[in-house]
């Protein structure tokens, strides 16, 4: 099946960051999807930017009327990492809305994804490591304050861990936040999630996949979640220069495919966040490309 995406024209405006930040994945990915006859023209859908209402559900309410008048300080900026400015808080709204998007669609049809967002290092009150607002947090209150989701599955696959998302959600009831991570990566100080699985540098798609098998079949009926969140995160391909762990492309296509059937199997829609991946441009949005192709492996929903 094809899902239902969802891209906004500012995913294309160019933001400056370290020579490893990918400025152009959203719109590359979406370029290589068109390309391969993974796009139905149909369902491609653009969502409104949030509003500091939404953003407020889950960040501080100074943070958000700081950041929208552009006025975050110096250590602020350094914490995000890029620069900051229109373009980036344009990008960032964009991002937060196509999540929110994604969500309510999953609800809908089962499956859908974002190609942007994923800032899962933002916290309540600050920005981190590229990310400026939560999306994923965000979309999960906006979600709940409109009466559509009580009980929601955070699967962040991204090789970093989720320390901005656990921090706002941990508090949720009915909400379970997972976090697959390298144990050695950023951040430094890890947040306590609901389940944080911090594996060795170095582990290989043989550990890592055996790791969530064992883990999300019992989460998923256990926990009996209304919607699951996916941060398909592409960091923990081995040739990543900020990941440290050693999935193959191979490995990266059997998680994604894992993650999907497992839900599909359980009845749990599905919304997806592109999440991290960091390298020569061909080879990451190839990586995010694998998301896509096993979506599309799938029969129905
Ligand atoms: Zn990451």
């Amino acid at each position: 099946m094809r899902p239902a995406l969802v891209f906004h024209p500012d995913y294309r405006l160019a933001v400056a960051g370290p020579p490893h930040f990918l400025s152009s994945r959203s719109a590359l990915l979406l370029d290589e999807l068109e390309r391969r006859g993974l796009v139905d023209p149909g369902r491609l859908h653009r969502p409104l930017p949030a509003s500091g209402r939404w953003l407020a559900l889950a960040h501080a309410s100074d943070y958000v009327t700081t950041v929208l008048e552009g006025r975050l300080d110096g250590a602020g900026r350094r914490r995000l990492g890029l620069v900051f400015g229109q373009a980036l808080l344009r990008r960032s709204l964009a991002a937060v809305g196509g999540t929110v998007l994604a969500g309510q669609l999953a609800l809908e049809e089962g499956l859908a994804c974002n190609l942007a967002g994923g800032g899962h290092h933002a916290g309540v009150a600050a920005p981190a490591g590229f990310c400026l607002f939560n999306d994923v947090a965000v979309a999960v209150r906006v979600l709940r304050a409109q009466g559509l989701v009580s009980r929601v599955l955070v699967i962040d696959l991204d090789v970093h861990q989720g320390d901005g998302t656990a921090a706002i959600l941990a508090c949720d009831s009915g909400v379970f936040c997972l976090s697959v991570h390298c144990r050695t990566n950023y951040p430094l100080r890890k947040a306590r999630g609901s389940l944080d699985l911090a594996l060795e540098a170095e582990s290989d798609d043989g550990l890592y996949l055996a790791a969530l098998e064992r883990l999300l079949p019992g989460l998923l009926a256990r926990l009996r979640p209304e919607l699951a969140f996916y941060n398909a995160g592409v960091d923990p391909h081995r040739e990543d220069r900020l990941g440290r762990l050693a999935l193959s492309d191979g490995g990266i296509a059997a998680r994604d495919a894992l993650v999907l059937e497992l839900c599909r199997r359980r009845g749990v829609p599905v919304a997806t966040v592109t999440g991290g991946g960091y390298g020569p441009p061909e080879a990451v949005v190839a990586r995010h490309r694998l998301l896509f192709e096993a979506a599309a492996a799938l029969s129905s929903w």
